[in-house]
């Protein structure tokens, strides 16, 4: 099956943390026919094969949200105010394009407003600016206007307005929030590639809401599913334009990364050597990291007593409003995953 569709898809799809109803619509679109769908009220899916249940559990993850920004305030000029929803960089928010969910349903565009350098004074023009003196302008007058002509509201959610595209060899892919709907892709190419197969441990896939505020969604999945496994796939970002080539451990290209810590887990050793071991095998590349820094959802599960492991993706530029991710990666951590589900069983598991 060819997914660079249903990653355009995903990619396109607007779900901000909380409001991830589109990107979960796309999924519920692509669901093998060997499962059953079920959501709770954080927003997330899950999705079970069926099947027996007396086989050690092991649960795929991949979080459907991406950072954004709410409204906070709307102003007596017409703009709003905003709060960021996850990690971004406040010297990357101006001067970009958004939408502006409305009070019909509409997606609405808007500037996040630069003040113009001839308002500015020579300390503004020396300083990075701060949140909360930037603002989102959807082009009205007034609070009366963005209200009734724009339909406007507090808490509206806002995300970047960003075009899927790709290379013309269909290689490298640029769009918004691969972090991580590249990981919701891989994720379900995984249950497409077990479909219909018997595995020796019963397999459920969540897609988990909220992530990007703090593992909100896996910290609900984790706690009722508590499997014995967990693999998460992720968007992560690639270091190989910020180091060089001998301190990179993410590069775009060279295969999925598997993180042996991160600031939240240390990976469960042992399942982390199977993994490696599982790629050489099947002659998967893949890379090794030792992070000082990020975070997955992979360590709520290991808090509920998983044995966790992230497959990750390496996006450029993540947390902004364009990122870099190339088709091979993305199809190595396919392979990794699939190759995972077909050879874990009890007596490997319990080795962990
Ligand atoms: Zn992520």
């Amino acid at each position: 099956m060819e997914y660079t569709e249903l990653i355009r898809k995903l990619s396109n799809a607007k779900g901000v943390s909380g409001f991830e109803d589109e990107v979960i619509a796309i999924i519920r679109d692509y669901a093998p026919s060997d499962v059953t769908l079920s959501e709770d009220s954080v927003r997330n899916l899950y999705m079970e094969k069926k099947g027996e249940q007396d086989k050690p559990l092991v649960v795929l993850d991949a979080h459907t949200d991406e950072v954004g920004f709410i409204v906070q305030r709307i102003n007596d000029n017409g703009t709003m105010s905003f709060l960021c929803l996850g990690g971004i960089v406040a010297s990357n928010i101006p001067a970009h394009k958004v939408k502006v969910l409305n009070s019909e349903g509409k997606w609405v565009s808007g500037i996040v407003a630069a003040k113009p350098p001839h308002f500015m004074n020579s300390e503004e023009r020396n300083r990075l600016p701060k949140v909360e003196e930037m603002v989102i302008d959807v082009g009205a007058s007034s609070r009366e206007e963005a209200v009734g002509k724009y339909g406007m509201r507090l808490a509206a959610p806002v995300v970047f307005d960003v075009d899927f595209e790709t290379s013309d060899d269909g290689e490298v892919m640029l769009g918004k929030a691969f972090d991580d709907r590249i990981g919701c892709a891989a994720q379900l190419a995984v249950m497409k590639e077990i479909e219909g197969k018997d595995l020796k441990v019963s397999a459920a896939a969540v897609f988990s809401s909220q992530e990007e505020v703090g593992a909100r969604g896996a910290d609900t999945a984790a706690r009722k599913l508590r499997p014995r496994i967990a693999i998460c796939f992720e968007g992560c970002p690639a270091d190989d334009t910020v180091l060089s080539v001998g301190q990179s451990q993410t590069a775009m290209g060279k295969g999925p990364m598997l993180r042996h810590i991160d600031i939240c887990m240390i990976t469960n050793p042992r399942f982390q050597r199977f993994a490696l071991d599982i790629a050489e095998k099947h002659g998967i590349p893949v890379q090794e990291a030792v992070r000082s820094g990020g975070g997955t959802n992979a360590a709520s599960y290991q808090r509920e007593g998983a044995a966790a492991v992230v497959i990750g993706i390496p996006v450029r530029y993540a947390h902004s409003h364009y990122g870099f991710c190339r088709r091979d990666d993305f199809e190595n951590a396919v392979r990794l995953g699939a190759a995972l589900m077909t050879e874990l069983d009890k007596e490997i598991i319990n080795s962990f």
